[in-house]
This record gives structure tokens, sequence and C-alpha cells, in this order.
């Protein structure tokens, strides 16, 4: 099993849209799929047409499992969409109070790691979308993970932006033990203004091999998919954005192959628990971010 996190300290970079597009894609690939929606907004919850109030239960219920002193159990709380082997963690209205709780509550940083290690039989790819903010469910995500996709979009703003969560990833890479793999990904791209291009190649200069090297354009299909709650591949396939975002899965699978052997989560505990995350505090120490 492998798990993504889609994760930028800003919002509007389009990674509920990156979440969605790439699950839909994978599920295409007959891969046994799962999103985890961990942003309190919940929109990835209702991209699937699915609403906060009617879900019910979902990631909250795992904190809530750990903060009675028992493992978080997802099985339960799944729900199926209407995409064929794609299933959903979904977000509860209530899940914005686990950012108040985490003061309180100790291990609460390595809850989501701690429920998808136990899906490693259901699924072959697990996706985490997060919120745009740092705190306990962001570190979750970054916690859970074995590659971390970073949608930008290419202005300057947003590349500054973009250094926060290079700090970030610092303190979860000293964490961990070992950096976690990361990928950026231009998303929202404007080909016609000059200053897009500038942007690209600033992105480039600055993180060279970490940045993918296709863009996802601007596409008026994508909004119209997360209105139809699909996503874009199965709106509609022949449009560009579609057809970047196969572009850009290709490039990841060709990723993960490549250093399966390191980062994939095996069937029969061949993923080793890394030392230093074990801390059950969460906080910034000493630039290490204790989970
Ligand atoms: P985030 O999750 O980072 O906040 P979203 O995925 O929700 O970002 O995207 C923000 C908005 O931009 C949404 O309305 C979405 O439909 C739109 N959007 C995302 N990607 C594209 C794209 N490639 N072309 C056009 N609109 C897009
Ligand atoms: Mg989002």
């Amino acid at each position: 099993m492998h798990v993504w996190a889609i994760s930028n300290q800003k919002g509007g970079v389009g990674k509920t849209t990156t979440t969605a597009s790439l699950a839909g894609l994978l599920t295409a690939r007959g891969l046994r799929t799962l999103v985890v929606d961990l942003d309190p907004h919940g929109s990835l919850t209702s991209y699937f047409g699915i609403s906060l109030e009617s879900a019910g239960a979902g990631v909250y219920e795992l904190f809530q499992d750990v903060a009675a002193g028992k493992p978080p159990d997802p099985t339960a709380r799944l729900q199926s969409t209407s995409v064929e082997k794609l299933d959903l963690l979904p977000a509860v209205m209530t899940l914005a109070t686990v950012e108040r709780q985490a003061g309180t509550v100790e291990g609460f940083g390595l809850v989501i790691r701690q429920a998808v290690l136990r899906l490693v039989d259901h699924y072959d790819y697990v996706l985490i979308d997060s919120p745009p903010m740092l705190g306990v469910l962001m570190v979750n995500a970054l916690a859970a993970c074995n590659r971390l996709i970073i949608p930008v979009m290419a202005d300057f703003l947003s590349l500054r932006g973009l250094e926060r969560m290079q700090r970030t990833l610092a303190m979860i890479g000293r964490s961990r033990k070992q950096p976690l793999p990361f990928t950026i990904v231009p998303t929202l791209y404007d080909r016609r203004p000059k200053v897009s291009a500038d942007s690209l190649q600033a992105l480039k200069d600055r993180y060279g091999e970490n940045v993918w090297g296709g863009v996802i354009p601007l596409d008026t299909k994508v909004r119209e998919a997360s209105q139809a709650h699909l996503p874009v591949s199965l709106y509609r396939s022949s449009c560009r954005a579609a057809k970047a975002y196969g572009d850009l899965l290709e490039s990841l699978l060709r990723l993960d192959d490549s250093d399966s052997e390191e980062t994939g989560l095996k069937k029969h505990g061949g993923r080793q628990e890394k030392k230093g995350m074990g801390s059950k505090r969460y906080g910034e120490q000493t630039g290490t971010l204790s989970i």
C-alpha cells in the first residue's frame, strides 16, 4: 500500500482537486483506493456528494477512539463513493475541534497513520487531503504518508508560501529520521501571462528535481467535474486537466516503483516503525516536530 498526502499551507491551490483527480485515475487502473478528508471544511467529502452533516462518522471518530484509550478503528467509518473501487473516510462537522483537543490528549499525531496501517489489506493507495494550516491534522497527514504531493500555483506569492511548507517538511523529516519524498505540482496554470512562465522557472530553479515536469492547466472542466461530484477524468476524459493529471499519475507511479522498496507499506510487516515517530507530544521543539 502506498500513502500519499496532498498538502500545502495555503488554500485554493488545488489540493482537493488533485486528491479527487488522482484517486479517479488510480481506480480506473483497477487499484483499490481510499481518500481521507482531513480538512475540517470537508471539501473532499462534499466533492463526492456527501454532506458533512449526513456523513455520520468519519475521521473525527478515529481521534475519539484514541482519546478513549482505544486504537483507531477506520473500518466502520468508511463510505463508498459513486466511483467504483473508491472509498472515502469523510470529514464531519466536529473535526475542527480536534485541533483544540490536541494539546490535552496524548498520541494525537499518529492517529491517521495507525488507522491507515489497519487497512493495508484493503487498499492499494490511500490519498490524504489536508487542511491549509499547520496543526495536528496536517501533522497526521505528513506522519502517515510515504510521499507528499505539494500543489502550488505558479505565482510569486505561492512560492513564498512554499518556503513555510519546506520548513514544516524539514521538521517532519527530522522526526521521521529520514526525509519525506515530495513532489511539487504546478497547478491552475495559466499559459498566457509571461509571469506564469517566470514563476514556473523560479520554482524549478529553486526546487529542481522535486518539481514535476508538467503543469496542471486552468480548465473550466475541473469546476464542472466537482459540481458533478466526479473526478475530472470520469467527467471529461479528453479535457486538458484530465490529461495533465494522467501524466502526473504516470510520473508518481514511476517514482513509487523506483523507491517502493524503501517507502511502500508492506503487507507482512515490511515497514518498520521509525525511531522518533513514537513521541507522543505534538509541538515544535528545537526544530523537530514531535508527533
Ligand atoms: P484547495 O483544496 O487547495 O483549497 P481546491 O482543489 O479546492 O484547492 O481548488 C480551489 C478552486 O479552484 C476550486 O473551486 C476548484 O474547482 C478550482 N480549481 C482547481 N484546479 C483547477 C484547474 N486546474 N482549473 C480550474 N479550476 C481549478
Ligand atoms: Mg481543499
